[in-house]
């Protein structure tokens, strides 16, 4: 693994799980980070995150020969802009952010000496809780998850190289793709379920039929699983909504498509269209646990914490 000092900017649950898992199975890297948040800069040093909590962003980037932003979607630009004077002329520029094109366009804009000499090669780590702050990370956040590069076409090719090592020592596979593609497949498999799990949760507590207390005592019956997607954190998902809205909107049209589908088959009582329909979803769930993406046992390992 060749970047000896890397330096995470956010240090909240990505930022955090990075700087864990360069400690453990990247000993011989030197960390450093920057958070915006005081508090969250003390709490990160309490933690040891990373070894050096740094009091600017330019002190953090100054030795850096990797940088990674760990903040909000929506605060990618601001944030590079802040460490542009200092960032070395070498570094490569990464990411961790939920939405590839418009972070891409931001970073490059911010950074045009790095995008120029193809040193920016975003990335995404399909790896995550509902917990943020400095608080939630753990080293073995992105064992066995994928990891999303999506490199620019002019992608300096040892940086995306190294790139890639450094996410297979921390335990990730990595996938390459284009920016725009990745947005399309995560606005089906994450922004879609996120913003249903909003709704629904939302459409639960604004009934006045089911009290509310009903709503949390029966929750088993399967709300609880959408609580716990629709408690993730509020400005990472405005954010993400409002950067990757085109692929959202053309992914929503197609549910309520899907939806209307099944709504007239219950009206009708078509049956068949509802079990052909339920029998497919259920091989899908069968899949991701053959992959290791999920846990296998029933009522997702939840044992008698019912
Ligand atoms: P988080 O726990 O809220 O941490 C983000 C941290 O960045 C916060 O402490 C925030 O401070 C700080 N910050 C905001 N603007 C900043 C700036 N300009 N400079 C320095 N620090 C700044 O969020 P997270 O879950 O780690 O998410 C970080 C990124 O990872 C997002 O882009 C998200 O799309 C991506 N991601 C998240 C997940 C997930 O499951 N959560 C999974 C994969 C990827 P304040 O609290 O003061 O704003």
């Amino acid at each position: 693994m060749s970047f000896q000092r890397i330096a995470i900017i956010g240090l909240g649950l990505l930022g955090g799980s990075i700087g864990l898992a360069c400690k453990a199975y990247l000993p011989e890297v030197e960390t450093t980070g920057y958070d915006r948040d005081p508090a969250t800069r003390k709490r990160a040093a309490e933690r040891g995150l990373v070894g050096h909590v740094c009091e600017t962003p330019q002190e953090a980037a100054r030795q850096a020969d990797l940088v990674i932003f760990c903040v909000p979607p929506g605060a990618m630009g601001d944030a590079a802009r802040e460490i542009a004077e200092a960032l070395p002329a070498g570094a490569l520029v990464s990411d961790v952010g939920s939405c590839k094109q418009s972070i891409a366009r931001a970073l490059a804009e911010a950074l045009p000496n790095h995008r120029a000499g193809g040193a920016i090669i975003p990335a995404h780590p399909v790896a995550g809780t509902e917990n943020s702050g400095p608080d939630a990370g753990f080293a073995e956040l992105f064992h066995n998850r994928w990891c999303i590069v999506t490199p620019p076409e002019d992608a300096n090719l040892t940086l995306l190289t190294q790139l890639t090592t450094f996410w297979e020592a921390l335990g990730a596979n990595v996938e390459l793709m284009s920016a725009q593609h990745h947005d399309l497949v995560l606005a089906v498999t994450s922004h879609l379920p996120h913003l249903i799990a909003y709704t629904i949760v939302g459409t639960a507590s604004d009934l006045e039929e089911v009290t509310r207390s009903e709503v949390i005592k029966y929750s088993a019956g399967g709300f609880r699983d959408f609580t716990r997607i629709a408690a993730s954190d509020p400005t990472m998902w405005r954010d993400v909504f409002l950067s990757n809205k085109e692929a959202v909107l053309e992914m929503l049209q197609r549910f309520t498509e899907d939806l209307t589908a099944l709504q007239r088959a219950i009206r009708v009582g078509d049956g068949q269209a509802l079990f052909d329909h339920f029998a497919r979803t259920r091989a899908i769930r069968r899949s991701i646990i053959a992959e290791g993406q999920d846990d296998a046992r029933p009522d997702f390992g939840r044992g008698d914490h019912r």
